[in-house]
């Protein structure tokens, strides 16, 4: 028998719920241990299904803070997992608040449920996990350095390498001894160059034996990020000019620390006029303090700007807002101001009382700055449809909306081709995750023209020794 296996659960023909398994000898270590998301009830069933018995998995090795790569640890931890979770210091800290995030969304969610059930026969759901158990799972997380490898068992290690995606993100360079060893590359989420704040994915990527990628844009191409900013003042101006508002649906973490990044930048760099800016979201004001305690994951612009000032994300000038109260009080002023919220699909938050009170206004803008799934409510704005359903009542879309796709995060087929270009070829063999429909064909096509031959897109629960 091989010394080393790959099997595939999570991610495996779909975009959530990563989770890849490499047994090595009679250990056996995942490769992420995400939430998959997706139609509540089924999103549920596949939650709660792991394939091997958590006590079993010796190690966790974490890409990145995302909850689709993330957000089971508490489930693995409440239900017998009491090896390591190793990651970069940044996700690290990260995991630390979208897990009791997470948690807070689980819990409210079967409430939720058990009123509605309350009135059958219907048995009660417990949440998938609780608050508590992310704060057990917090004690299993092991902070380790990028570029440094980590012994995560006899005879293995474990490189984390910048991919440049979120703030602490990183490729997994795994290298196991054998005659002859394996090197295997997970790419997690490859980000992208120039993107605001991070440093770029490395380049060239490590030599390997074995590469498994991710492929979610690997059939598009995006605005360059570089370009947002002085379209963001833009919009921003001519809405302030109309005596409007402007109102920014954006993630908690990453998406809002990046818009807050451009305007503090462009407010010092004169493309915009100082107005008064709401970063309106507690999740928010705590992510940044993540951003602030890892100036050593910034890219150089971002370095020197907080080297030279000690703040990025433009305090003094933008306001980021905890209390419910302050909150409320942003709905009575009338003047121009710049209001940032999140969910960033539009979904729950504080976003939708924003949207509720300024949609109706032509004067007033509203700038959609990252992916909107369907049957959002950001996707009905992007559609500008004529009126929108937001808490139960509908509004009349009268505002203008903008759409900035040069945010995204993911690298898209230019960065990917360019990626691969020189590994592809040496290669023994790549395998594609995290991708849907024509997505991982893509990224094959990418993959093959680079010279790679011997090319899987695995299903759930296929396995390959190595
Ligand atoms: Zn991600």
């Amino acid at each position: 028998m091989s010394r080393a296996e790959l099997t595939f659960h999570g991610a495996a023909r779909r975009t959530t719920g990563s989770m890849h398994l490499l047994r090595y000898g009679r250990r056996t270590f995942a490769l992420d241990a995400g939430l998959f998301q997706g139609k509540r009830g089924e999103a549920r069933h596949m939650n709660k299904e792991f394939p091997l018995r958590p006590r079993e998995l010796d190690a966790v090795l974490l890409s990145h803070a995302h909850i689709d790569h993330s957000g089971n640890i508490p489930q693995l931890v409440s239900r017998g997992f009491t090896g390591k979770v190793h990651a970069t210091g940044a996700t690290c800290d990260l995991c630390r608040i979208m897990l009791a995030d997470s948690a807070h969304i689980q819990e409210e969610d079967a409430r939720f449920w058990n009123e509605k059930r309350a009135k059958s026969d219907e048995e009660k759901i417990e949440p998938l996990y609780t608050n508590d158990d992310a704060k057990k799972a917090e004690r299993h997380f092991t902070p380790t350095d990028y570029d440094k490898p980590v012994e995560f068992a006899d005879g293995a290690k474990a490189t984390f390498i910048e991919a440049g995606h979120i703030l602490g993100s990183a490729c997994v360079l795994v290298e196991l001894d054998g005659d002859p060893g394996v090197r295997l590359l997970y790419t997690g989420d490859l980000g992208r160059r120039n993107m605001p704040i991070l440093r770029d994915p490395v380049e060239p990527l490590p030599e390997v034996d074995y590469l498994i990628t991710e492929c979610t844009y690997a059939d598009r191409h995006h605005e360059n990020p570089t370009d947002m900013k002085q379209r963001l003042a833009r919009i921003i101006t001519q809405t302030r000019d109309a005596g409007g508002k402007v109102v920014i649906p954006a993630f908690s973490i990453g998406r809002t620390q990046n818009i807050a990044y451009y305007l503090s930048r462009a407010m010092n760099e004169g493309l915009l006029e100082p107005l008064p800016i709401y970063v309106d979201s507690p999740l928010s004001v705590n992510a940044t303090e993540v951003f602030k305690k890892y100036p050593e994951c910034y890219d150089d612009k971002a370095r020197r700007l907080h080297s030279e000032n000690g703040d990025i994300f433009g305090e003094g000038r933008i306001s980021f807002i905890t209390q419910v109260e302050e909150s409320k009080r942003l709905n009575e002023m009338d003047e121009p101001m710049v209001i940032i919220a999140s969910s960033g699909m539009c979904e729950a938050g504080r976003i939708l009382h924003h949207l509720k009170n300024n949609i109706a206004e032509e004067a007033n803008t509203v700038i959609i700055v990252g992916f909107q799934a369907q049957h959002t409510l950001g996707r009905r704005i992007v559609e500008r449809r004529e009126e929108v359903k937001i808490f139960g009542r509908m509004y009349p879309l009268l505002c203008r909306i903008e759409v900035l796709n040069g945010f995204s995060a993911h690298a898209d087929r230019r960065d990917f081709a360019r990626m691969f270009d020189s590994l592809a070829g040496k290669l023994k063999g790549a395998f594609i995750v995290h991708g849907e429909g024509s997505q991982p064909a893509a990224m094959t096509e990418i993959l093959n023209s680079a010279g790679c031959r011997n090319i899987h897109v695995p299903a759930p629960g296929d396995s390959f020794e190595l």
